[in-house]
Order: structure tokens, then C-alpha cells, then sequence
């Protein structure tokens, strides 16, 4: 690990990614009860939702009302994904702090889950920056580089195309981009030589990794990551998550084990662990019948544990 990393940030994605992968529809105000408690105990960075049309993902049809309850909470940076410039104006209005464009670098998977080729994503990508600029909001401006591990409809992505995309979204002016494991294909090894490539690519404009626990390996992968200085990573509580047009995608990493293993190696995350895991219970609850995930939750907090915040100031 980098010495010299002290602070990680979680961004909690189960708002969106979780919940848009799973049947049950969770109410507006329970999204802002998980939303409330998420900010108290803690947590500083949400995505809270899709701007998609509500007949593809109705689980997604209140993102406005929730990003606008988003914006009351002191203290938050409140990401919304927006797919396309007409949500993108819509997270515009809604004050959004950031929206997250996702490209995918599958060819296959792009047309599947956008309708449009990765080169029409970034002329989109493109116009949605025109319009912010022209709207005077300060949103940041995320391309997230999604299935840059392979892909389920296509299999092998080169690692070249993924480069292509993120240095094209960059181009098109993106403030931020981010490397998406969508479907759970990575391994330590590749999110090295990956974050690596992409580290000469991006720069500090890198500034986030998502990994899917498909086959078990998110913590892997972002220790990986952290390891190149990347400090910022997507997860979901209770490690719900998936895409509805990549086959076989579960899970994010769990935003409590995520949580555990920073603090447990000193980076600060701000997160009260014992509370997130009082919240994953609730928001379990809520979501009986569906599968959820993570270890923590299990076995406990081990009577050695000690916040990263603790155990700096002894
Ligand atoms: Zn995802």
C-alpha cells in the first residue's frame, strides 16, 4: 500500500446499483431513511439513483425526489448515473453534485445496455458536457468506463479499446472517468496492468473503481487498485447489485466489508463500521426474499478492531 494513503473514500452505489438489479421496490421514503442514516453514520459520497425512463427500471422512477431529499443532507456529494443528455438535464435541475455517463468499452455490451456504440456514447458524452457548461451548475462530469475486465455478451475486451474510450471520453470532457469491473471478470493482476495503463491515461482525473463480487475477488481487486494510490471505490451495502443487461452480473463489493478491511488497515473512511452494519440490517430487511451478501455481517466486528480514527490518535 501506498504509505502515504490515510483517507479512502466509499462511494455507497446501492441506492442505484443495487437497487435497480433486484424486484422489490423500495419506497421513496425508505430510500431517505437509508439515505439519512447513511450520511449520520458517516458516509459523505451516494449515488442515489438513475435517471432512466421509469417503464425500463421503475425501482429508479423517484430519482428526482430522492436526489432532491439528497441535496437537504449536509454534507453529502450526491452522484445520480444519468444515461443519456435528456437525464443528464434532469440531474442538472435536480442539482445533482456529480452524474456519472456510463460508457461501456464491450462493443455488445454498449449496444445492449445504451443502445448506441461506444464512439456514439462519447459524441453524447460530448453534448452533455456542452449543456452543463452551458447551464452555469458546477455537476462534475464522470465517464465511467464499464466492462473493462470482458464482458458476458462479448467475452474479451482489449485492454486498447477500454484506453480508447477513457482517453475519448476525456476528449469529449469528461472532469472524472472511472473503470468499472461490470460483470465480475477481474483479477488483482488485471486491475493492475489496467489501473496501471489507465493511471498514464487519466492522470488524476482517475479517481474511482468498481468492482462486482461476482466471483469473489472485489476486496482482491481493490486492494490492487489502492495499492496504484486509487482511493476512491464504489460499493454497495449489504453487496446487493447487477446490471439488468449483463447476464450472470451480481454484487457489488459490500459497502461494510469494503469499510472493515480500509479501517482495519488504518485508511480513514470516516464510516462508524458499527452503525453501518445497524443500517445494512434495516435495509436487509426491507429486502427479504432477495439475495443479499457480504461477511461482515456474519461474523462481527473481531474484538480487536479499531478504527482507522482510532487508532491513529492512539
Ligand atoms: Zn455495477
Amino acid at each position: 500500500m501506498s504509505a502515504t494513503l490515510r483517507h479512502g473514500v466509499i462511494r455507497e452505489v446501492g441506492l442505484r446499483d443495487g437497487l435497480q438489479s433486484i424486484q422489490t421496490i423500495i419506497s421513496t421514503e425508505r430510500k431517505c431513511e437509508w439515505l439519512r442514516d447513511a450520511v449520520a453514520l458517516g458516509q459523505r459520497e451516494i449515488e442515489v439513483g438513475s435517471f432512466v425512463p421509469p417503464k425500463l427500471l421503475p425501482q429508479m422512477a423517484d430519482t428526482a425526489e430522492v436526489l432532491t431529499y439528497a441535496k437537504t443532507l449536509p454534507g453529502l456529494f450526491v452522484s445520480a448515473l444519468v444515461p443519456n443528455l435528456k437525464g443528464a438535464e434532469r440531474a442538472l435541475e435536480g442539482g445533482a453534485d456529480l452524474m456519472i455517463l456510463p460508457a461501456s468499452a464491450s462493443r455488445a455490451h454498449s449496444l445492449a445496455n445504451l443502445r448506441k456504440t461506444p464512439d456514439e456514447v462519447v459524441a453524447e458524452f460530448a453534448r452533455i458536457r456542452a449543456v452543463r457548461d452551458a447551464s452555469g451548475r458546477k455537476t462534475v462530469l464522470e465517464g465511467g468506463v464499464g466492462t473493462a475486465f470482458g464482458c458476458t455478451l462479448q467475452g474479451e475486451v482489449k485492454a486498447d479499446d477500454v484506453l480508447r474510450l477513457m482517453q475519448g471520453l476525456l476528449d469529449a470532457g469528461a472532469d472524472r472517468v472511472s473503470l468499472a469491473d461490470t460483470v465480475g471478470y477481474a483479477d488483482p493482476d488485471a486491475v493492475s496492468r489496467l489501473f496501471d495503463q489507465a493511471l498514464k491515461v487519466a492522470g488524476d482525473k482517475l479517481w474511482c473503481g468498481h468492482f462486482h463480487d461476482t466471483r469473489g475477488l472485489a476486496l482482491a481487486n481493490v486492494l490492487a487498485a489502492l495499492k496504484l494510490g486509487i482511493a476512491r471505490f464504489d460499493a454497495s451495502l449489504a453487496g446487493i447489485g447487477g446490471c439488468p443487461h449483463a447476464p450472470g452480473a451480481s454484487g457489488n463489493a459490500s459497502t461494510e466489508d469494503l469499510a472493515y478491511m480500509l479501517e482495519s488497515m488504518g485508511i480513514d473512511t470516516g464510516i462508524d463500521v458499527e452503525a453501518l452494519l445497524r443500517l445494512r440490517a434495516k435495509v436487509a430487511d426491507w429486502l427479504q426474499g432477495e439475495s443479499t451478501y457480504g461477511s461482515l455481517w456474519r461474523a462481527g466486528l473481531p474484538k480487536t478492531f479499531r478504527s482507522a480514527r482510532v487508532a491513529a490518535h492512539g
